[in-house]
């Protein structure tokens, strides 16, 4: 069978949590296995869009960020690991894209619109003040796809409404000019969207409510101790509704499939307290955890060969846009060499 084309991004704007893990990570590590090439792109200049003021926190997040996929288990041999702003075709064309897309089709986009509601909660009045940047990412991201012919895009479901922002922007393109990018479809892992440890919606870098691969025992303790439980329980021996719990749904995550069968039947009888569910959450926390932080030290002591997978990754991933390019300005008769 032909191999697909796989394509994912994040932004340098924190380490990775566990709901880049669960939600996007596990997919990857499974396609790096099975198709190829698989682009990973690290999205500086997407980064920016909203953290333009704070460049040196992006510019230290490149390398965190890598780090941190590398430690998960992605293989620089199987996976072309790029820097976005590496690659100024994918600048290119989203300058071409976004004369293809409607501001009022942005605003409406479900992903932007709940971005730009958190940002207003978060800075008050200043969430106003959303740039040109901020709101066209989108076209920019259907830019970092079609780069790359990339046809699966493994993310956390955060990211669908953008996806299909993008698969609009292609139909578009091809209907205009001629048939030349392909529909990419989205991959979903089982566990879609990872809520927040405040038992928010997303847990998310800009957030404020994640737990990261990279926190050691006592940052997991402290803030597993603050998770949200059932706020119904107030003694140790009352039952409770596991379902509500964020400790209970972060066993389901890291736990094995007897304890978490115990902990949900233990919580409903109230034969269970949440200081000591809390405790046992901290321990399987940190044992799986424990690989990653091993992996991860060794990219620590060495950050010039981190370095070194970003930049032939990047030349590499380059060489593939600038074929890409070639097609596309054919197709809208801008290819000025060929008179
Ligand atoms: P930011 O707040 O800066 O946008 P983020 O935590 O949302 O950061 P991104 O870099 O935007 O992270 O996303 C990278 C990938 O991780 C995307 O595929 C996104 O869907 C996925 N992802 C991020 N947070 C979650 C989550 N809580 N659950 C599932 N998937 C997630
Ligand atoms: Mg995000």
């Amino acid at each position: 069978m032909m191999k697909k084309t796989v394509l994912t991004g994040l932004r340098p704007t924190g380490n990775l949590h566990l709901g880049h893990y669960f939600g996007a990570g596990k997919n990857y590590l499974k396609l790096q296995e099975e198709e190829n090439p698989f682009y990973l792109e690290i999205a500086d200049v997407q980064a920016l869009t909203d953290h333009f003021e704070d460049p040196e926190m992006v510019r230290k997040n490149v390398l965190e960020m890598t780090k941190d996929l590398l430690a998960i288990g992605l293989d620089p041999n199987k996976v072309c690991f790029f820097i976005q702003s590496k690659i100024p075709e994918i600048a290119e064309l989203t300058v071409f894209y976004s004369n293809l897309v409607t501001v009022s089709r942005l605003e409406r986009n479900p992903t932007v619109k709940t971005e730009i509601a958190q940002k207003k909660e978060l800075f008050g009045n200043q969430g106003e003040s959303i740039t040109y940047g901020f709101l066209g990412y989108p076209v920019s991201q259907a830019a970092d796809i079609t780069a790359f012919d990339g046809e699966i895009v493994p993310v956390g479901d955060d990211q669908l409404p953008l996806l299909e922002q993008c698969r609009e922007i292609v139909r578009k393109f091809n209907s205009i000019y001629k048939e030349t990018l392909k529909e990419p479809q989205p991959i979903l892992t089982k566990t879609t969207r990872i809520k927040g440890l405040d038992g928010s919606d997303k847990m998310g870098k800009s957030l404020g409510n994640a737990i990261y691969l990279v926190d050691d025992a006592s940052t997991i303790q402290k803030k597993v101790m603050g998770a949200i439980t059932d706020p119904q329980k107030i003694k140790k021996d009352d039952p409770a509704n596991p379902d509500i719990c964020m400790v209970y749904y972060y066993h389901k995550l890291v736990n094995t499939e007897e304890n978490i069968q115990k902990v949900c039947t233990e919580c409903k009888a109230g034969t269970r307290g949440c200081v000591n569910c809390k405790k046992e959450l901290i321990a399987a926390m940190n044992e799986f955890l424990k690989p990653i932080q091993e992996r991860r030290k060794y990219y620590d002591e060495h950050p010039d060969i981190v370095m070194k997978i970003l930049e032939d990754g990047s030349k590499e991933a380059r060489k593939k846009a600038t074929e890409q390019m070639k097609k596309v300005k054919q197709a809208m008769q801008i290819d000025y060499e060929k008179n």
